[in-house]
């Protein structure tokens, strides 16, 4: 078996692109590559629903617990549905986070968040004297409307300002010191400096 890239990585026995976006709403949409092109992805890494349950306990969204009774309560037409919504609100997301939704793209992004946030109860600990914090029910809509309402909370908090665009893949990242150009320097900034090296020879 050949090598992986170096920003893709085997999870049980799925290919999933290493986090690069420093928050997991920006790692989600990251999950296919070349959001510059408007076509399908050349590469899609959520080709499962499982694969998403994978993905999220991979960048530490979902225990491996709950993955396993999702996993085990999915059948496959409802997988294949929470799929598709799961991908739908991925593009979706991708043009509010980047400043070109249209009404419809926004108001679907807008309601599927509205909707989850309504959907969390305030959870305390099992002898009384903590508050967990907002939880949502563990059913299959759960890693879709987590990622939701994370979204909602990146949109309309602080960190909304520092979200950048890699101009090479269209992957989003955060930059908050404004220092960095793209989502990662193994893939394209280095494919950045073998153009422009190959510019320089043909020039000279
Ligand atoms: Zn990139």
């Amino acid at each position: 078996m050949s090598a992986l890239p170096s920003h893709l990585e085997l999870v049980q026995g799925v290919v999933l692109p290493k986090p690069v976006g420093a928050h997991p709403v920006l790692d989600f949409v990251n999950t296919r590559s070349e959001w510059t092109g408007s076509g399908p992805a050349r590469t899609e890494w959520l080709t499962s629903y499982e694969t998403f349950l994978i993905w999220n306990a991979y960048v530490g969204l979902l225990s491996a617990a709950t993955v396993l009774r999702l996993t085990e309560q999915a059948g496959a037409g409802e997988a294949a549905r929470r799929l598709q919504a799961t991908l739908d609100f991925r593009a979706e997301l991708y043009d509010v986070l980047t400043g070109q939704a249209t009404d419809h793209a926004f108001e679907a992004a807008a309601r599927l968040i509205e909707k989850a946030s309504g959907r969390r109860h305030l959870a305390r600990s099992e002898d009384g004297t903590q508050i967990v914090g907002w939880e949502l029910p563990e059913d299959l809509e759960l890693p879709l409307h987590n990622l939701a309402v994370l979204a909602g909370e990146l949109l309309t908090g602080p960190d909304r300002a520092h979200v950048r665009t890699c101009p090479s893949c269209g992957w989003l990242f955060l930059d908050p010191r404004g220092r960095r150009r793209w989502c990662s320097m193994a893939t394209c900034g280095n494919r950045a400096k073998v153009r422009a090296h190959a510019a320089r020879t043909a020039a000279s």
